[in-house]
C-alpha cells in the first residue's frame, strides 16, 4: 500500500508493508521503518483526545479511527499555523472559545436534573480536534469570525440553568459570530462526535431574535420597501 503525505510544499510516498490499519498506524510504520523525521501528533489512540485530527483526501478525520486506503493523501489540518509536516497549532480556534465568552459567566446556583443535562449533552462532547475549523470556509476567509465549536459551546451554556446571564451569551455571539456562518453544514459532516454547530448557530439566531436581534444581512437588502417600490 502507498500512503502520499503533503509535506511543507512536496507530496511524499510511502510504501507500508500492511494492510488494514488506521492511519495513525500507518504513521507509526513510517516513522519507525522508513522515515523517522515525519512529524505528527497523536495521543490516546481511541478518538477521545482529538489530537491526530488531520485531511485525508481533503476531508477531516482522527488518523487513529480513519482505516487507511492505497493511494490516500494525507495532509495537515487547514486555516491552522503550521509546525511540520502533519502538526499544526490549534490556537487559533481555541483562542475563540475566549472571545466567544463560552464559559458561565454569572453563576446561579440551581439544581441540574438529568433532563436538564440532556439539553446539552452533545455540546459537551467536543474533544476539541479543530476539524470544524479547518473545514470551515468562512474561517478560510475571516480569521475574526469565532467559527463553529465556539459558537456550540456559546450555546452549551446558553442552555445550561446556571448561567445567570443569558443575554451576555448572545451579545457575544452577534459580531463575527451567528450571522457570519453560512450554514453550509461542513463542520457537521466532519465533526467525529456527531456534534452540528450549523445547527446550534441556528438556535442561537432564533435566541438572539428573542433578544430583539436580527440578521444584519436583511437590512442591506434595502428592506421591502424599497425593492418592490413600496412604502410602509
Ligand atoms: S455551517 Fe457555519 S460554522 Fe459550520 S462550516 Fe459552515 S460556515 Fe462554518
Ligand atoms: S465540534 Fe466536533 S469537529 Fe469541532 S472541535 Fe469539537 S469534536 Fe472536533
Amino acid at each position: 500500500m502507498v500512503l502520499k503525505i503533503k509535506r511543507i510544499k512536496e507530496i511524499k510516498e510511502y510504501v507500508i508493508e500492511k494492510e488494514n490499519i488506521t492511519l495513525l498506524e500507518a504513521l507509526n510504520y513510517i516513522k519507525e521503518n522508513t522515515d523517522p523525521t515525519l512529524a505528527f501528533s497523536w495521543g490516546c489512540r481511541s478518538g477521545v483526545c482529538g489530537s491526530c485530527a488531520v485531511r485525508v483526501n481533503e476531508k477531516e478525520v482522527l488518523a487513529c479511527e480513519y482505516k487507511v486506503n492505497h493511494e490516500d493523501i494525507a495532509e495537515p489540518l487547514k486555516n491552522m499555523e503550521s509546525v511540520k509536516d502533519l502538526v499544526v497549532l490549534h490556537d487559533a480556534a481555541l483562542n475563540k472559545n475566549k472571545k466567544a465568552y463560552a464559559y458561565i459567566k454569572s453563576f446561579k446556583n440551581d439544581v441540574v436534573t438529568e433532563d436538564d443535562e440532556k439539553l446539552n449533552e452533545v455540546q459537551s462532547d467536543c474533544i476539541l480536534c479543530s476539524s470544524c475549523y479547518s473545514a470551515c470556509p468562512v474561517f478560510s476567509v475571516n480569521e475574526e469570525f469565532l467559527g463553529p465549536f465556539a459558537l456550540t459551546r456559546v450555546w452549551k451554556y446558553t442552555v445550561d440553568k446556571r448561567e445567570g446571564d443569558t443575554k451576555s451569551n448572545i451579545d457575544a455571539v452577534q459580531s463575527n459570530g451567528v450571522w457570519d456562518c453560512t450554514l453550509c453544514n461542513e463542520c457537521t459532516v466532519v465533526c467525529p462526535q456527531g456534534i452540528s454547530p450549523k445547527q446550534d448557530i441556528e438556535k442561537l439566531r432564533a435566541k438572539s431574535s428573542q433578544f430583539g436581534y436580527m440578521d444584519p444581512n436583511f437590512g442591506s437588502f434595502g428592506g421591502f420597501g424599497n425593492d418592490f417600490g413600496l412604502s410602509f
